[in-house]
């Protein structure tokens, strides 16, 4: 697709950008929908994060996708923002609006849970969810889980407090009992769970394994990683070997950039086994 002079900018904003995988992904679609627009990549200095954000709108982009460390930054410069945002106390997506204001969304929360819907067609939100990590990712899969329905989550991470703190900002925003345990007992708690979710950074690509025996889990549970370098870790091997059904991370990156995608383009664009493919061969290429 040509850039000229009417077509629609997007942008991806972070620090250090090259990792994004945000122009494979709107760029897939643009063509797949044969749309006259752009996303581009733009690595800025966290010093220059708030002057950057302000003048973006002046720029005429329609929207940001922001990935870390500006997520913070981002929920600080929109005015309408969505409940899981003010929730997860982060946005990953900003669109500019006529008066050239920012909406924020946090559309990680819907990437897990889209992601678990289409991996999984049968699953439903009963039984209790143990989800593993306290930071920036656990949160949205807290909230997703909480939003789809699952009324009993434990959580557990390696720093107690932070989990404490997860559950403690997420409790008025949700009807779930979030319950923290600690670390040491994770295993203690496998046998209540239908559904275990590694969102720890633990088990990617150059960090050590989830150290976890599965052994107490019943096989009917979903195991989900969302780490998706590499997309069959440790974890989830484990976990087929075994005969749980697993549900790896790259679905979570695909579908949570599908909202923005649909309000900045006007199509909610479909998660192909094409799409999957071309990231697979990206994160095969980047090696991360
Ligand atoms: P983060 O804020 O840095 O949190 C890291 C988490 O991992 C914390 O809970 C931390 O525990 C835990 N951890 C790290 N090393 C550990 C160790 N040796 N033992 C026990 N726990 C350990 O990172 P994040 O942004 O939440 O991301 C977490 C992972 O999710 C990353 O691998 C990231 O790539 C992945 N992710 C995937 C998607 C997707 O779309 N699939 C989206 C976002 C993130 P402490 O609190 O004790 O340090």
């Amino acid at each position: 697709m040509n850039i000229t002079g009417k077509t629609r900018i997007a942008a991806v904003i972070g620090y250090p950008i090259r990792q994004s995988r945000s122009p494979l992904l709107h760029g897939y679609w643009l063509d797949r929908y044969k749309i006259d627009g752009a996303m581009i990549p733009l690595e800025i200095s966290p010093a220059d994060i708030d002057e950057a954000l302000a003048v973006l709108p002046k720029l005429g982009l329609i929207g940001a996708s922001v990935t870390i460390p500006f997520k913070e930054n981002a929920l600080q410069v929109a005015g309408d923002i969505d409940a899981a945002a003010r929730a997860i106390g982060a946005v990953n997506m900003l669109t500019v609006g006529a008066d050239r204001n920012f909406k924020g969304r946090n559309t990680d929360s819907f990437g897990f849970i889209e992601n678990i819907r289409q991996c999984q067609e049968s699953w439903q939100p009963d039984g209790s969810a143990l989800v593993m990590g306290a930071g920036g990712a656990a949160r949205a899969v807290v909230y997703a889980l909480a939003d789809a329905g699952v009324s009993d989550i434990v959580l557990v991470n390696r720093t107690k407090e932070k989990a404490e703190a997860v559950a403690r900002d997420l409790a008025p925003a949700v009807a779930s009992k979030i319950v923290v345990k600690d670390w040491a007992d994770r295993e203690n708690v496998l046998g209540e769970v239908s559904l275990l979710v590694n969102a720890t950074s633990l088990g990617m690509t150059g960090k050590p394994e989830l150290p976890l025996n599965l052994g107490r889990l019943p096989t009917r549970a979903v195991v989900a990683d969302i780490v998706y370098a590499p997309l069959m870790t440790p974890l989830l091997a484990t976990a087929q070997q075994r005969g749980n059904s697993i549900v790896d991370g790259l679905g979570m990156l695909i579908h949570q950039a599908r909202p923005a995608f649909k309000e900045w383009f006007g199509v909610d664009p479909e998660v192909t086994d094409e799409l999957r493919r071309k990231l697979v061969e990206d994160l095969k290429a980047s090696r991360d």
